[in-house]
C-alpha cells in the first residue's frame, strides 16, 4: 500500500555567513558527474544543473585561498549490485562518469573513488583528512539526500565541522532537499548557510 503523508518541515537553521580558516578547511564535490548532472545522463537530477555555477564559484576561491579542494567520484563496474537498485549508472570509463567540464578537478585536487553513497565508504578520505589536519568541511554537490547526505553523516559522526551551502546541493524532490538541510543542520550540528558566495575563507 502506498500512502502520501503530508509533514511541514521543521525549522532549520540558515546562517547568512560563514567564514572558516583555510588551513584546516576542505571543499568536497560530491558526484558531480555527467550521468547525474548532464542532459543524456543515466540518472539526472534536473535541479543539479543550477548548482554547477555557485560550485564552480567555490571551487576557484578555495583554490585561491590555498583550501583543499576533493571530488568524489561514484564508480561502478559491470554486475555491481547498485545496478538493480538504480539501473547502470557512472560505469568506470564512460562519459557518464567523468565529472563535468565546468567543474573539472585541477592538477592540485584530490579525486576519490567511491563505490557506494558515502564518500568515506572504503576510501581514504578520513585518512587524507587527517593527514592535513582538516577539521572543516564544506560539502557539495549531488544528490542531497543519497550521496551528499550519507558524507555529510559519516563526517558528522567522526566530529568534523560540516557546512552545507543550500545553492550547491540538488535533490529530485523538495521533500529530500529540506530532510537533507535538516539532518545535517539539527543531527549532525553543521552549518546551513544560504550561499556559497557567503563563504569566506582567512
Ligand atoms: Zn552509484
Amino acid at each position: 500500500m502506498n500512502e502520501t503523508v503530508k509533514v511541514e518541515v521543521p525549522e532549520i537553521k540558515i546562517a547568512d555567513a560563514v567564514t572558516l580558516p583555510a588551513r584546516d578547511t576542505a571543499v568536497i564535490i560530491v558526484d558531480m558527474q555527467n550521468d547525474f548532472v548532464k542532459e543524456g545522463g543515466k540518472l539526472v537530477v534536473p535541479q543539479a544543473r543550477e548548482t554547477i555555477e555557485p560550485i564552480r564559484r567555490l571551487v576557484e576561491k578555495a583554490r585561491s585561498n590555498s583550501v583543499r579542494v576533493i571530488y568524489t567520484q561514484d564508480t561502478h563496474w559491470d554486475g555491481d549490485p547498485e545496478f538493480k537498485l538504480w539501473g547502470e549508472h557512472v560505469k568506470i570509463g564512460t562519459w557518464g562518469w567523468r565529472i563535468i567540464d565546468e567543474l573539472k578537478p585541477a592538477e592540485n585536487d584530490i579525486v576519490l573513488i567511491k563505490t557506494r553513497y558515502d564518500g568515506f565508504y572504503g576510501t581514504p578520505l578520513d585518512d587524507i583528512l587527517r593527514s592535513y589536519g582538516i577539521r572543516n568541511l564544506v560539502i557539495t554537490g549531488t544528490v542531497a539526500n543519497i550521496c551528499v547526505l550519507h558524507t555529510a553523516a559519516s563526517a558528522g559522526l567522526r566530529w568534523y565541522k560540516i557546512v552545507l551551502p543550500m545553492d550547491t546541493v540538488s535533490a529530485l524532490t523538495e521533500f529530500d532537499y529540506y530532510l537533507t538541510l535538516r539532518q545535517v543542520s539539527w543531527l549532525y550540528n553543521g552549518i546551513v548557510v544560504r550561499t556559497a558566495d557567503s563563504i569566506e575563507f582567512t
